[in-house]
């Protein structure tokens, strides 16, 4: 069975549900994941921050504000008095049971989770009740029956398995089964998510529980670019990529994907495949275990890092020094990103300096310790011949006078990163890509 995932545009007017429905009317059952009408969560994070900050009459306005477009949403997706009935009722039970924590005098986290989920719940239903209308053979299967997350926000894929195994046999017969992404429950039965965008996780994760034959993202681009459009002016789909390399690209800032979507796919090897629902016949993007495609693929890069420079001439000739230092982001809970050394000195970074004083605090019994902060890390991936240095010569010509404060290479096959100020990460993301993607000349 394919699984496949529709994001928030995709299902974010009634035409595109129209759209979606014709993707997968194809005789092949199928496990359909959706996301909220685009526009929805970023709405009920609004709400239940409105509630927590005890603002009822603002929050009121919000929920008004939030539902008054689906009216007209629910008209235009059903041609049948019954379907529109029905979706009238859909869209009345979620404003009332969102409505009701304005009277909620304790409004908390819990709270919080239980309105962000509702905007798949809606998306799902209204979806499904429109494939019944349409004659379709739709079952909705509540995520909430199957996915799960651990004590350390860990999905438990062995439950998803079991749960999810059991339904699907229960549900033999029906052409489409649909359910809701980025929602889950926690080990205190709460309602709770898998974090923004993860949409694209909960296809992946019932992907790899159902051993599906191929899983596919479908949102309103096609496929993963070589580089970030919003920065750069020429780019263009990547059509193959391996996991790993995947995976290096949505850590370091490819919004297309989940970050953590990589891995339960990879660890059955079940194919992805990133397509575009406005373009359903582009290639789009595949990732599996194998690339025929050697070379330079693709630069993303990520803000707001922070770069420790840890200085020590006892570091001479020692040994443990790094370990030591290790051991204080450990510590913290902190993990490093990229990390340079000499003789004398370390340099790593972070992106997440919540503990920032305490771990340089402690740094400072090892010697002088610097921090600077705005930084970015820029991602080249792709399948690199370690015997020849044509990729690192080429990037260094291609940045020209931009100035860099760390490189990394080698620390696998398919990865350089440079760390460069934020200031300079426009002129760089789009230097290395004229001078890797389109100077022929430097090949
Ligand atoms: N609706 C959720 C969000 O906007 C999850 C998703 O779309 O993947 O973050
Ligand atoms: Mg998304």
């Amino acid at each position: 069975m394919k699984v496949l995932k529709f994001g928030g545009t995709s299902v974010g007017k009634p035409e595109r549900m129209h759209a979606v429905a014709q993707l997968i009317s194809g005789a092949d059952q199928k496990l359909v994941v959706l996301s909220a009408v685009s526009g929805t969560t970023n709405a009920l994070v609004g709400i239940s921050d409105l509630l927590t900050k005890k603002d009822v009459a603002g929050a009121k306005q919000a929920i008004e504000k939030l539902f008054g477009p689906y009216d007209e949403f629910v008209e235009k997706l059903y041609t049948t008095a019954e379907g529109k009935a029905k979706g009238r009722e859909v869209i009345r039970q979620h404003n009332e049971f969102i409505s009701a924590f304005t009277q909620e005098k304790e409004f908390g986290d819990k709270h919080t989770r239980a309105i962000l989920a509702e905007g798949e719940l809606i998306s799902t239903q209204l979806f499904h009740a429109y494939l019944l209308e349409q004659g379709y053979k739709s079952v909705l299967l509540p995520a909430l029956d199957f996915m799960r997350i651990d004590e350390d926000d860990e999905p438990m894929l062995a439950y998803t398995e079991e749960k999810l195994g059991a339904l699907l046999k229960a549900n033999k017969d029906a052409h489409l089964i649909v359910t809701q992404g980025y929602i889950c429950l926690n080990p205190k039965d709460e309602v709770d998510n898998l974090k923004r965008g993860g949409s694209d996780y909960t296809a992946s994760l019932v992907g790899a529980a159902i051993r599906a034959e191929e899983i596919q993202i479908w949102t309103d681009i096609d496929g993963m670019h070589n580089n970030d459009p919003r920065i750069v002016k020429r780019t263009f789909p990547i059509q193959e990529l391996t996991f790993d390399e995947a995976a290096e690209l949505a850590y370091f800032g490819a919004k297309i994907l989940h970050p953590s979507t990589i891995l339960p796919a990879q660890k059955y090897n079940i194919p992805v495949k990133l397509l575009n629902t406005m373009q359903p016949e582009a290639k789009g993007t595949v990732i599996a275990n194998k690339t025929t495609e050697k070379d330079i693929k693709a630069i993303a890069a990520k803000d707001a890092i922070t770069v420790i420079k840890i200085k020590s001439t006892r570091m001479l000739l020692a040994h443990g020094f790094l370990r030591k230092v290790f051991e204080v982001f450990e510590k913290y809970k902190t993990s490093i990103d990229m990390i340079t050394t000499s003789e004398v000195a370390v340099s790593l970074t972070i992106d997440n300096p919540k503990h920032l004083e305490a771990i340089v605090a402690e740094l400072k019994v090892f010697g002088t310790v610097e921090v600077e902060h705005d930084q970015t890390i820029i991602c080249i991936v792709g399948q690199f011949v370690q015997e020849n240095n044509q990729i690192v010569r080429r990037v260094i010509d291609s940045l020209g006078e931009i100035p860099v404060r760390m490189i990394s290479f080698g620390g696998s096959k398919n990865n350089i990163s440079l760390l460069v100020k934020t200031h300079y990460k426009n002129a760089a993301m789009e230097e290395l890509n004229e001078g890797l993607f389109f100077a022929e000349a430097v090949k």
